[in-house]
């Protein structure tokens, strides 16, 4: 750990110390193979494993029932933007969108490309910075299907609770930056997506559990690689994909179950998260841009009383060994993300160094 700092980088993020190594040993010989995890085929035994165990682990620590098909694609959370309406909209129907930021206005451009869309919320007047009520939602007659974000990453807002969609609507998630942060209820929801360099492995891999039913309804006259219906018939292996990122995945699954799952990890990330809370809430130097009923447990974006003491701030924590922790351009400021993989102690550190740094910039 010495050689290493503290990391807040909003992603690609922190990994779990337990899966770094294992990785280091498996990239040189896998399982005793003989053969790295890079350099393995996706149609080997070894890599089969892999892949499988990925799969039952994700399923375990989420709960996931066979009415549901887990997959390991690529093209990052962007690709779903356009996979989500492509496969599952058409240009007679209207998908419902709730906005609660950047990522979330992304999807919307990319599902106007492909059927009408229906913005049935949004917190842009106030700058994104909440979660819309639920009493302001108002949803189209009959929308082909529901989509929200889960966390903003940028923003630091999160959904404490799914909306509450019309009966028999697919409920679609982005939930790049908070997935398997806490207990989820899959049953819920039509299909979830993640990116998976938040807070489940490295760049490149997304992961996409898809209720069945949705399989048949998928488009024909889409090319075969942005099919969801051709990666599950293919268990992820229609073409080459992903093998270290699924590999890494796999690994923080089994992390993950290690801590005690979902629910233990929602433990630790709601006890870091308050840490850093506590130090803006008790401070009246620091302040948070996020409505404190809506703020995230994942990315913690706050202000100090001036752009020049941002700066000094953002400076002085990297030469004491906190990395990551600049705010998104469309914010400023700063943003700690904690994601799962950072350790408790990084939160207990920073939060005694923005004492340390009020007392002395006050
Ligand atoms: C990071 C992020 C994305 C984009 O992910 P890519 O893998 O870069 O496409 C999408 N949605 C949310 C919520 C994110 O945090």
């Amino acid at each position: 750990m010495s050689d290493r700092i503290f990391n807040f980088s909003a992603g690609p993020a922190v990994l779990p110390e337990p899966v770094l190594r294992q990785a280091q040993q498996d990239l040189w010989n896998l399982a005793g193979s003989g053969v790295g995890i890079l350099e393995h085929s996706h149609r080997g035994k070894a890599f089969t494993k892999v892949v499988e165990e990925a799969e039952a682990d994700c399923r375990e620590i989420a709960g996931i029932s066979d009415r549901y098909r887990v997959l390991f694609l690529q093209g990052g959370a962007s690709l779903q933007f356009a996979m989500v309406p492509m496969n599952l909209l058409n240009k007679h129907a209207t998908a419902d969108y709730i906005v609660t930021g950047t990522w979330s206005k992304k999807a919307v451009e990319e599902a106007k490309l492909f059927g009408e869309v229906h913005i049935a919320g949004s917190s842009k007047p106030t700058n994104f910075d909440r979660i819309p009520a639920p009493g302001d939602l108002k949803f189209s007659a009959r929308p082909a299907y529901v989509h929200f974000t889960s966390n903003n990453t940028i923003f630091g807002t999160q959904w404490k609770t799914e909306p509450p969609v019309p009966p028999g609507v697919p409920l679609i998630c982005d939930a790049s930056s908070d997935i398997f942060s806490r207990p989820i209820d899959v049953s819920k929801y039509g299909l979830i997506y993640a990116g998976a360099q938040k807070n489940l492995g490295p760049s490149g891999v997304v992961l996409v559990i898809i209720r069945n039913d949705l399989l048949k309804s998928v488009r024909d006259d889409i090319p075969t690689m942005l099919k969801y219906s051709v990666h599950a018939e293919n268990n992820s292996l229609y073409n080459t994909p992903n093998t270290f990122g699924i590999y890494v995945m796999g690994q923080s699954f089994k992390w993950i179950r290690q801590l005690g799952g979902l629910k233990a990890m929602a433990e630790r990330n709601e006890a870091k998260a308050k840490v850093i809370h506590d130090a803006i809430d008790n401070s009246d130097f620091f302040k948070g841009t996020a409505q404190p009923d809506s703020r995230s447990l994942m990315n913690i974006c706050f202000r100090a009383p001036s752009e020049e003491l941002e700066t000094k701030f953002i400076t002085e924590a990297k030469a004491a060994g906190f990395d990551g922790l600049k705010g998104h351009r469309s914010v400023g400021g700063m943003r700690a993300s904690v994601y799962n993989a950072l350790p408790p102690e990084a939160c207990e550190r920073l939060a005694d160094f923005m004492k340390a740094f009020e007392r002395t910039n006050r």
